[in-house]
Order: C-alpha cells, then sequence, then structure tokens
C-alpha cells in the first residue's frame, strides 16, 4: 500500500517558469540605474534564454550577460548576489499546491521533497512557498551530495522516512532526473507533463495538474 508521496521541487511544485519571468522583470526594474541601455523585453529574454530552464548556473549566465549587454557600473558578482537573495520573494506554486497537501496530509501519506540544487536557494525557495511544514523530508542535493537521477538519494529519502521504495510514489517533470532515476529504485512513478521535455514513456501516471494525484493514489492502492 502507498503511504509516502515525495515530490521534485521546480516544475513540480514550484512554477519556475513564471517564477524566474517574474523575478527577471523586478530585476530589471531595481537595477535599471545600470541597465537602462538594454531594452527591458531583451534583458529578460536572454536571460531566460540563457538560463536553460535551469540547468545552467547563474554565475555563467551573468557572465555571459554582462559580457553580450556590455553591462557597467554593476558587475556578475552582484547580479548574481541580487538572483540569490531576491528570487524566493518571487516564487510562485502551481495551482492546487495547497489543496493537494492539505489533502495528502490529512489522508496519512508521509511527503518528501528531493530536489537538485544549492542548498541555501532551495531551502529558501521552500520556506517563501510556505510548503517547508507539510514535509517529513527535504534532501536537496548540494547538502546530500548525490543528485538525482542517482540512486542514492531516492533511497536515502525513503530510509529517512522509514518506508519500502515499492509503497512510494514519486512526483517530477523531468523524465530522466524523476521518474528513471525514482524508478530505478522501484518507486511508482508520477509525471507532471512539462511540454519542453518529451513524453516519459517509463512513469506509471501522467498529470498536467497537481489536483490529480489523490484520485490516482487511490488507483495505485
Ligand atoms: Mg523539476
Amino acid at each position: 500500500m502507498v503511504n509516502s508521496v515525495l515530490f521534485d521541487l521546480d516544475g513540480t511544485l514550484l512554477d519556475r517558469e513564471a517564477s524566474v519571468e517574474q523575478f527577471i522583470a523586478a530585476q530589471y526594474d531595481r537595477l535599471v540605474a545600470h541597465l537602462s541601455h538594454i531594452r527591458k523585453t531583451d534583458y529578460v529574454s536572454r536571460f531566460i534564454e540563457l538560463d536553460c530552464r535551469g540547468h545552467v548556473w547563474k554565475d555563467k549566465v551573468y557572465q555571459t550577460m554582462v559580457a553580450e549587454l556590455e553591462i557597467g557600473g554593476i558587475g556578475w558578482q552582484e547580479l548574481l548576489d541580487d538572483y540569490e537573495t531576491q528570487f524566493q520573494f518571487h516564487c510562485i506554486p502551481f495551482d492546487f499546491l495547497f489543496d493537494v497537501l492539505n489533502i495528502l496530509k490529512q489522508q496519512g501519506y508521509l511527503l518528501g521533497i528531493i530536489t537538485n540544487g544549492l542548498g541555501k536557494f532551495q531551502t529558501r525557495s521552500i520556506e517563501e512557498l510556505k510548503i517547508k511544514d507539510y514535509f517529513d523530508v527535504i534532501l536537496i542535493s548540494e547538502i546530500e551530495k548525490v543528485r538525482k537521477p542517482q540512486p542514492e538519494i531516492f533511497q536515502r529519502a525513503i530510509d529517512r522516512l522509514g518506508v519500502s521504495a515499492s509503497n512510494s510514489v514519486f512526483i517530477g517533470d523531468h523524465p530522466e532526473a524523476d521518474i528513471l532515476g525514482a524508478k530505478n529504485v522501484n518507486m511508482k512513478t508520477i509525471w507532471k507533463r512539462n511540454p519542453y521535455w518529451q513524453q516519459s514513456e517509463a512513469a506509471d501516471a501522467v498529470i498536467d495538474e497537481l489536483n490529480e494525484i489523490p484520485l490516482i493514489l487511490e488507483q495505485f492502492k
């Protein structure tokens, strides 16, 4: 019987695309004194492009932007510092996030997050989303020194919950890091469809919205 549900963060609980768009537009406004020679739309779109859905770390992104867009008077380190301290205030949850977490909690599921990323940064995002207290375990790759899709990070999460893999479900948007990774340790998997990635064939179920989760868990029983 399924007794625990674990989630990816970015693109699964956190609407990263919307959050990044809101953050980078606000960064332009905040630092416009140094950026006014660049059109805001160009600044925003170049950041989004270089970020590659979070797969390029922001020191590289800002180094490129400073050079390409001829930014002076402010260095890439200061832009990066602004990202690291301000992004948290632009964290936008996907629809139904709190409804679903409340339902799953009421139904007695143990809940967890496994996310690839920097410890402090991901912790701040989880705190600003106001979801930290729902989770029994939170594993962040930098702190754990192991990343998805490596099996160790999934195994460590279920060990900490004291449950077995076959009674656990992992929900994520990345076909490889999330779905194949969780499958390799024998967890059940739900792919949160993300048009950017190709269809995950391996997942046990596919959702578009978080509010589809409770019904699917019923079917796993
Ligand atoms: Mg993700």
